[in-house]
């Protein structure tokens, strides 16, 4: 039996802080110039906003086209909250599946032109409860170097070999493929192919037309996530597989309700089958409370804003084109972004953070972002316009820009 009586021993025992290594990884990152304090929004998430205390631009949101203000959302949002309350109540496999998650999800199987889809609380949960159930033990993964942190997440959740071929390079892909199928036993795997729509950190789009026509020649399973995608690409921002007309040759697509949509939550889009299986065996759905019907009904309003107001979309490309062109005129590396992404790489983290901060200091929030998100010399200020941002407002951010990246002797 344990002496609860003695309170010598127990001093001993806490003479040490078992947390203390934590301080020794904090000192780190401060050493390394990446330490940062989360910068808090204090009004509503729009292109001009109030952060710690500042009136400032924001390119750092990913609200791409405005719709988590929009009167549409708000509303609906409100009306849920009034007639079905706060929460959801359970997890969606016990009590928490409610009439607005299945309406939600049929009307975003229609609009994904899908059988079916099934939401998630998140992108982040969708791809760690989707991989492992479509890679099960013997199967292989065929992963972009730069895929997003949740699918990283989800191939460690799984026991299958796993394969990294350099970001976008369709050779290494094919290869890849190949080495897998010629294995002993690879004939009859199942291989997953699995890619970013578009690349969160670099703003560039997927060679989709070819890891379509690769993964065909090697009967493997396309899995996209969508995430920066969704309300972006496509037609009303159906995402990248509309963009390139690629319906009924990707199995799998992964979809945010949490950039464009404006609101909360992540979907699989694909056959009766795959949503099935996900029912019965993805974690985070059996095991984690459904979203409350405020967010399905605010996100049900901003498919029909996709669907009735496609000139928002229009303005976020203009947007995206004219800020972009400027970045690039003014001398940044802005890497190979083709969408409202539009990396500014300045090379050592410590920069990146440098750059931020001195731009907040001139009233552009644009978020530094560095190891480990992205590879140590290729740090960045990350931008993202939205169709929210005027021209003057775009005028404005790229004069701080130019200003500061002199300062800096960045251009
Ligand atoms: C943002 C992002 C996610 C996560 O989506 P959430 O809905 O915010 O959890 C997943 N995948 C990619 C590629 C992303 O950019």
């Amino acid at each position: 039996m344990t002496d609860v009586a003695s309170p010598t021993s127990a001093t001993t025992a806490r003479s040490r802080d078992p947390l203390a290594f934590l301080e020794g990884e904090i000192d780190e990152l401060r050493a390394k110039g990446l330490y940062r304090r989360l910068r808090v929004v204090q009004s509503e998430q729009r292109s001009r906003c109030v952060i710690d205390g500042r009136e400032v631009i924001t390119l750092s949101s990913n609200n791409y086209l405005g719709l988590n203000t929009h009167p549409r959302l708000r509303r609906a949002a409100i009306e849920a909250v009034e007639r079905y309350g706060a929460g959801s109540g359970a997890v969606r496999t016990i009590a928490g599946t409610m009439s607005l998650h299945e309406e939600l999800e049929a009307r975003l199987a229609t609009f994904k032109r899908v059988e079916k889809v099934l939401t998630f609380q998140s992108g982040f949960t969708c791809n760690t409860g989707v991989i492992p159930i479509l890679a099960p033990e013997g199967a292989a993964i065929v992963s972009d170097a730069l895929n997003h942190a949740s699918i990283i997440d989800g191939i460690r959740l799984t026991k299958a070999e796993r394969k990294v071929f350099p970001h976008a390079d369709m050779e290494a892909l094919r290869a890849t493929l190949r080495e897998v199928r010629q294995a002993p036993g690879g004939a009859d795997r199942t291989v997953l192919v699995l890619t970013d729509g578009v690349f969160s950190m670099d703003g560039d789009i997927a060679r989709l037309p070819e890891i379509v026509e690769a993964s065909e020649e090697a009967d493997a399973i396309v899995y996209v996530d969508d995430a920066h995608a969704s309300g972006v690409l496509g037609r009303n921002g159906r995402g990248s597989i509309d963009h390139f007309d690629l319906h009924g040759r990707v199995q799998v697509q992964v979809g945010t309700l949490s950039k464009a949509i404006g609101v909360l939550g992540g979907y699989v889009a694909g056959s009766a089958n795959l949503r099935t299986i996900l029912e019965h065996r993805a974690r985070p759905f059996l095991f984690s409370t459904s979203a409350p019907p405020a967010v399905a009904a605010a996100c049900l309003a901003a498919i029909d804003v996709l669907e009735g107001e496609p000139e928002l979309i229009d303005r976020l490309w203009e947007n995206a084109r004219f800020f972009k062109e400027g970045l690039s005129g003014l001398g940044f590396d802005t890497g190979s972004s083709q969408t409202p992404i539009t990396p500014v790489i300045v090379g050592k983290g410590a920069l990146a953070m440098k750059l931020s901060d001195r731009l907040f200091e001139e009233g552009v929030f644009a978020q530094g972002i560095g190891f480990p998100t992205v590879p140590d010399d290729r740090s960045r200020v990350r931008t993202i316009v939205t169709a929210e941002h005027s021209r003057a407002e775009l005028e404005t951010c790229l004069a701080a820009f130019a200003a500061v990246g002199r300062e800096l002797a960045i251009i």
